[in-house]
């Protein structure tokens, strides 16, 4: 599942291809992409004559802020057009983008594809299904529509994420530190990977029960998160089979991991084997030597 970085890697690639591009034909290829408004018809009118204009990302969801455009070839003025709401994006398990500027016949995993008037495509792929897309129309509060979305914890690199504040969310958590880090009402982007990433970086075992973790130690694992996921973002997203940037290129490139996915290979720091077990459903690798 495309993590914070992977979706950052993502709105950066939007926000660079996708210069002036005014939506004027919407096809939704697969009607449960759809997630809100249930009328498809809606979702798809509702789009037409919208400028995407800037791309914002929450944890793992990206939020594209819309300008209403009836005439492109008029001079417009962006601070005068109006606010034509938001689409929002999850892109679950195996979304991705694909810009498309020489037209090309879509694949059959192909949900949605919005089209501009210079034969540009923006082309949303997803295997498995689950990704959803919101068009949140002005007016309405996107925190609101989408739960997920409203109740989401502070980025791991706004000044609320430090370790007073996990100190204090978690001072009667009897949970492992692992399933923690994974829930987004705590801490937003964090998924699998980084998870286990960050918890090897800190050395602290995900077995730990939250409550018991120190100040000090939950210093350490916020840095820890902040510069695992520094580094990943800087990289394209790390080492996952089913991302896709909008080249439809796989971020496969560089960043290696230390225990993800390492099941049986050696500790880059001690030499002993990295061990994987599953943490609320969850497998979750590290170090038994370097994690306590
Ligand atoms: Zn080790």
């Amino acid at each position: 599942m495309p993590e914070l970085p992977e979706v950052e890697t993502v709105r950066r690639g939007l926000e660079q291809k996708l210069n002036n591009f005014i939506i004027k034909k919407v096809e939704v290829c697969r009607d449960s992409t759809v997630a809100f408004p249930i009328n498809k018809e809606e979702f798809i009118k509702g789009l037409l004559n919208s400028l995407i204009y800037k791309w914002d990302r929450r944890g793992k969801y990206l939020i594209a802020q819309l300008k209403e455009v009836q005439n492109e070839n008029a001079q417009f003025l962006l601070e005068k057009s109006k606010n034509n709401g938001f689409l929002v994006v999850h892109l679950r398990m195996t979304g991705y983008f694909k810009f498309i500027n020489k037209s090309t016949p879509p694949c059959k995993h192909t949900r949605i594809r919005f089209f501009d008037n210079n034969n540009n495509e923006l082309r949303y792929i997803d295997v498995r299904s689950f990704g959803q897309i919101w068009w949140i129309r002005q007016g309405l509060s996107h925190n609101k529509i989408i739960k997920g979305l409203g109740s989401l914890g502070p980025e791991p690199f706004s000044k609320d994420f430090n370790a007073n504040y996990l100190k204090k969310v978690i001072s009667k958590r009897t949970k492992s530190i692992k399933a923690i880090l994974l829930d987004q009402t705590i801490v937003a982007g964090i998924g699998n990977i980084y998870a286990d990433e960050s918890l090897y970086s800190a050395g602290i075992s995900p077995f730990r029960e939250a409550r018991t973790i120190k100040k000090n130690e939950l210093i350490k694992l916020k840095e820890s998160i902040v510069t695992v996921l520094k580094k990943s973002i800087g990289s394209g997203g790390t080492t996952f089979s089913d991302f896709r940037d909008l080249e439809g290129e796989n971020g496969n490139f560089g960043l290696q991991t230390n225990v993800y996915r390492r099941t049986g290979k050696e500790c880059r720091k001690c030499g002993n084997l990295i061990e994987r077990q599953k943490i609320t459903g969850r497998s979750t690798h590290w170090c038994p030597i370097c994690q306590k």
